[in-house]
């Protein structure tokens, strides 16, 4: 890497492939779901894991992933609301456990194609950041999708009526595709 970014973030085209395949073999974080690098995960469920970033910017900074290999933000549709709100669960309970009691806490996405490993995975920070210029990454509309946003988003998706889905969805975009719109 050596660019200068978090390990996980750093724009770069995603590779074509499949949503929830079976697990992609150059995947670092299929990887780690697949039992390397043990000693980095601090938890795990059958359908979640997580671990610190390897390369921090922020005072805290855990990484939250399905076990499974779920590709980014723009597969996620309606049937995913309940996982999405889990990983908010997970990151969040992790954060009270080891960041400092009081920390401002951010726990969001980036939407592709801002993100280097395309396998979803839910930044969970408590503040600052280190370097604080990092926080640009963290904040611009476009780039970064705060956690209770998707859930929102996902939420206000499974309300309408399926025709109006369909729609939505005719453009192949999921829900990133609704990108910095102002919703
Ligand atoms: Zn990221
Ligand atoms: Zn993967």
């Amino acid at each position: 890497m050596g660019s200068g970014l978090c390990d996980s973030c750093f724009p770069r085209r995603a590779k074509a492939g499949r949503y929830r395949d079976e697990p992609v073999p150059d995947c670092p974080f299929c990887g780690i779901v697949a039992g390397k690098n043990p000693e980095r995960v601090i938890f795990r469920t059958e359908r979640l894991v997580a671990f610190p970033n390897i390369r921090p910017e922020a005072a805290t900074h855990l990484l939250v992933v399905p076990a499974a290999h779920v590709r980014n933000t723009d597969v996620l549709g309606t049937d995913d609301l309940e996982m999405v709100e889990e990983m908010d669960r997970v990151g969040r309970e992790l954060l009270a456990k080891t960041a400092p009691a009081g920390s401002e806490l951010k726990l969001g996405y980036h939407v592709p194609p801002w993100r280097s490993i395309d396998h979803l995975h839910l930044h969970c920070m408590a503040l600052p950041h280190s370097p604080p210029w990092a926080a640009i990454k963290y904040m611009l509309p476009g780039v970064w999708l705060s956690s209770a946003d998707l859930a929102a988003r996902l939420r206000r998706r499974r309300q309408r009526p399926s025709g109006l889905l369909q729609q939505e969805g005719g453009g192949g975009g999921g829900i990133g595709a609704e990108g910095g719109a102002a919703v």
